[in-house]
């Protein structure tokens, strides 16, 4: 029911139907959420009633009643939306202190200090999330009185300051807001439902939320609790705990705990709490209870958890559970394991891993032969490494990341109004808080590399430099992080690329056989068709030949071709381009030995193989006028000359594809030539090759008819030649909606369609797809006219429809007919879920993005409930 109840209340409710200890209480629905926005910020009729009837049962299951003076029920009043937003929504504990409560709870447990100490928590969190009165202005009250009492920490305040502390705070509330402090509980409770459904709109959870596309309208619950405390002396304490640990994905617990502390000492990283293990020797009884409840929670969720304790006087509470954050590598180890040990399916296991996390793995490290000046050493809050200037400010670390500067954002801790700033930075820094402070959360979620708890460093935020004993390291200076280890090394380190781990290979095997969608890669080299196997492509879907015209060696002979004014001249330039086209695709079939390889003949138009016009011009005008060298002059001339006949006001919708193949025969003849060439060679040497030439940016039957011919002519010469034969298909990019629309007809002469989604985008769309990232299209995401980007993202309804539409229509012609994708979407996991859903054979993406699509495919197919029983 997490719709309804959120995360949080969902959890709630289902530990305490298996039997948990957990602390009465209530969930007012996301449903009175959206009618309270419905209203227009007003809080529905009668669920104030509702909600005093429910308290009455809160009361009885506590023993405590609310606003009692003897025996006074406090709650904490919380946010908890569908989806998990850690840290971005508000809180609010203590609730229904008073001045006369606070007394009765000093009296009922004989300790005065505690009683004001919560009064004055409530009153400052009350104020900052309620009243909207700044959190500092607290701060700087609450630091004034330390200061009086010349003490350091807060727990060394006396009831008599504490108090003094209580009635600045009420001080402070009523020349702020013009009204006391409100005193009946019940207002308190009202007043707070209101601010939590308001805070589903502030703006970090607004950020939050876009950040992690999640929807704007789902609204948050409310979480009403009877309050437990950990700060109730030397037998109460509070913690968090992963069942296993979230950086390396290791089968231990993995927590913190501080005794006689509240629970936003822990997350807010103000104290750096000990490893949970220590909880054994102080409390042995609670620890032995925390684990087997642990293991429980594990096994009923069948994932890792994340579970907040609270011990009140030697009885343990759980506040909280739910999946835990992870990074990649823990991810993967963990759905491994769990498989492993039986708690869950393979099944399970792969859809336990998010794909777009396993590009994570693939992250470079620092080079463990490197020479380091490690400086100090924090915990390893989330791996990969990093090196950028050292900033201290989120919106310096946003303005210099968007200037393209890498920097590392440098903090005592961070809050979530720092999300910004980690966001743009390489990786974050801080001096304070444990493994599970904000920082280290949001940065292991965002898979940015973290460095937490590092207490060695001494920051000064007034001069803008931290030191580490008598080094000084300035604004600007250069500092790298080790995320994996938690070091701090001085100057920028040699990185390395990543080693596969064996859960990690096991997993995506797992993967293979359950997808149906077959993986390739998009490769021009033939070290780039290596890479790509290594990941785990089956094939190549999509050589770009162009970029083989591009090598130093190419680029004379390929623009001889294009200046040719004669068929002679042009075969002349083509003649010795043959061979290295030939010798490319020797190369590339090679290494893709029994796998289908998709060449794709030229493409661009041909002014990109010549300089530019611009650069023409000043290049010219300078010949004239100094008169140097005029050979030189009249050859740059007759380039311009070229240069501007072939100049287009839109080149890309231009002389470009398969155009080129009819204006230019002899180009694709060379290149078909130099493929079948390559194959006869490869065939003849014992090695299995499967060619798939592909004519792009067809747009009419007539297109097709003509290259089809013509490819089958030269393979048949080519065959007879050198009396070999050797399997080889023929196919199309579609890439224009016209295509789509007439699929039918194309698959007549087509064994294979491949989408080249960055073109159907562009044209389907009508947006450059060189510009519009650029220009027009960060408004359009940001007022969500466009819910993604629909370069990154394939757009279901339009570009998707003209892909359903030409795969329909393809296959009424020839039910056999190969269909694939090979624009960039072939490796994002929404996209290739799509793939999978219209019914394409494979996908092809870069070689780094292989395993991700592996696995989108293989959830995809999951998913669709066309798998029966495990394998
Ligand atoms: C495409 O258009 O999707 C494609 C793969 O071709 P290119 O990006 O080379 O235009
Ligand atoms: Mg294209």
């Amino acid at each position: 029911m997490r719709a309804l109840l959120g995360g949080k209340g969902a959890n709630l409710a289902e530990m305490t139907n298996i039997g948990l200890p957990v602390p009465p209480g209530m969930t007012i629905t996301t449903a009175a959420c959206i009618e309270y926005y419905r209203l227009g910020r007003k809080l529905p009729d009668g669920l104030m009633d509702e909600v005093k009837r429910n308290l009455t049962v809160v009361e009885e299951q506590a023993g405590k009643k609310f606003g009692d003076l003897t025996n006074p029920l406090l709650v904490s009043v919380r946010s908890g939306a569908m989806f998990s937003m850690p840290g971005m929504m508000d809180t609010i504990l203590n609730l229904g202190l008073n001045e006369q409560t606070v007394q009765s709870v000093a009296n009922n447990t004989g300790n005065l200090r505690f009683a004001y100490d919560s009064y004055r928590r409530f009153i400052q969190m009350f104020g900052d999330v309620v009243l909207e009165i700044p959190k500092y202005e607290f701060e700087d009250l609450l630091n004034q009185q330390k200061e009086n009492q010349g003490v350091k920490y807060d727990q060394e305040l006396t009831p008599e300051s504490l108090r003094k502390v209580i009635d600045s705070y009420k001080k402070l509330v009523r020349s702020k807001t013009g009204r006391a402090f409100p005193e009946d509980p019940m207002e308190q409770l009202k007043m707070a439902i209101e601010a939590v459904f308001r805070s589903w709109n502030n703006d970090r959870a607004i950020i939050y939320r876009n950040l992690n596309k999640i929807a704007h309208d789902l609204g948050t619950a409310v979480n009403i609790q009877s309050m437990v405390f950990g700060n109730m002396g030397n037998d109460s304490g509070t913690g968090v705990a992963f069942t296993r640990n979230p950086s390396t994905g290791e089968n231990t617990l993995y927590g913190e705990f501080l005794t006689n502390a509240q629970g936003e000492d822990v997350v807010a990283g103000i104290r750096t709490p000990r490893p949970i293990i220590q909880l054994k020797e102080e409390m042995p009884e609670m620890y032995t209870e925390f684990v087997r409840i642990a293991r429980l929670l594990e096994s009923h969720y069948k994932n890792m958890q994340d579970i907040e304790f609270t011990i009140e006087r030697g009885r343990l509470y759980i506040l909280q559970t739910r999946n835990g954050k992870r990074t990649a590598q823990a991810s993967v180890r963990i759905a491994y394991e769990m498989a492993q040990e039986g708690l869950i399916t393979k099944q399970q296991a792969l859809l336990l891993v998010d794909p777009s996390q396993l590009d994570q793995l693939l992250h470079r490290q620092i080079d463990s032969q490197a020479q380091l000046n490690v400086i100090a050493k924090g915990l390893p809050a989330s791996p990969g490494a990093a090196s950028g200037q050292v900033v201290f400010d989120a919106d310096e670390a946003e303005h210099l990341g968007k200037m393209g500067k890498k920097v590392l954002l440098v903090r005592t801790e961070t809050t979530p109004d720092d999300i910004h700033g980690i966001v743009a930075a390489q990786g974050v820094l801080t001096s304070r808080g444990g493994m599970t402070s904000h920082a280290a959360v949001v940065a292991r979620g965002m898979g940015k590399p973290c460095v937490c708890g590092c207490e060695a460093i001494k920051i000064d935020y007034i001069k803008e430099e931290f030191s580490v004993g008598t080094t000084v390291i300035k604004k600007g200076e250069l500092v790298s992080i080790d995320g994996a280890t938690g070091r701090v090394i001085l100057g920028q380190v040699p990185m390395k690329d990543p080693e596969i781990s064996a859960e990690y290979t096991a997993l995506l095997s797992w993967a293979d056989e359950v997808k149906y969608l077959g993986i390739r890669a998009n490769a021009d080299t033939p070290e780039d068709a290596k890479k790509a196997r290594e990941f785990g492509a089956t094939g190549i879907g999509l050589v770009r030949t162009e970029h083989m015209f591009m090598g130093q060696d190419r680029l004379p002979h390929v623009q001889q071709m294009i200046l040719a004014e004669t068929l002679e001249d042009r075969q002349k330039a083509l003649s010795y381009l043959l061979p290295m086209q030939e010798g490319d695709f020797y190369g590339i079939l090679k290494a893709m030995e029994g796998y289908p390889v998709t060449i794709r003949l030229l493409d661009p138009p041909l002014h990109e193989f010549l300089p530019s016009l611009e650069e023409l011009l000043i290049e010219t005008t300078e010949l004239r006028v100094t008169g140097k060298d005029p050979v030189l002059l009249e050859e740059k001339l007759r380039l311009l000359k070229k240069v501007r006949s072939l100049h287009e006001f839109n080149p890309m919708l231009g002389h470009r594809g398969c155009r080129l193949g009819i204006t230019f025969p002899e180009i694709y003849e060379m290149q078909i030539t130099a493929i079948f060439n390559a194959a006869a060679r490869l065939t003849q040497e014992g090695y299995k090759v499967l060619p798939e030439v592909e004519v792009p940016l067809t747009i009419d039957v007539n297109e097709m008819k003509l290259f089809k011919g013509k490819i089958d002519a030269i393979a048949k010469a080519t065959m007879a030649a050198v009396n070999v034969k050797f399997h080889y298909a023929v196919g199309t990019m579609i890439e224009l909606p016209r295509a789509c629309v007439i699929a039918d007809e194309l698959a007549e002469f087509c064994d294979f369609f491949s989408f080249g989604t960055n073109d159907l985008t562009q044209t389907t769309f009508g947006f450059s797809r060189d510009d519009a990232e650029g220009k027009f299209l960060p408004h359009y995401l940001e007022s969500k006219i466009l819910k993604e980007n629909p370069f990154i993202v394939i757009d279901r309804k339009g570009v998707g429809a003209f892909m359903d539409m030409a795969v329909k229509r393809g296959r009424k012609t020839r039910p056999d007919l190969e269909i694939g994708i090979c624009g960039e979407h072939g490796g994002e996991p929404n996209s290739v879920a799509f793939c999978h859903e219209v019914g394409l054979n494979y996908v092809s993406c870069s070689p780094y993005r292989v395993p991700i699509a592996r696995l989108a495919a293989a959830q995809a197919a999951i998913s669709d409930g066309e798998i029966i029983g495990t394998r």
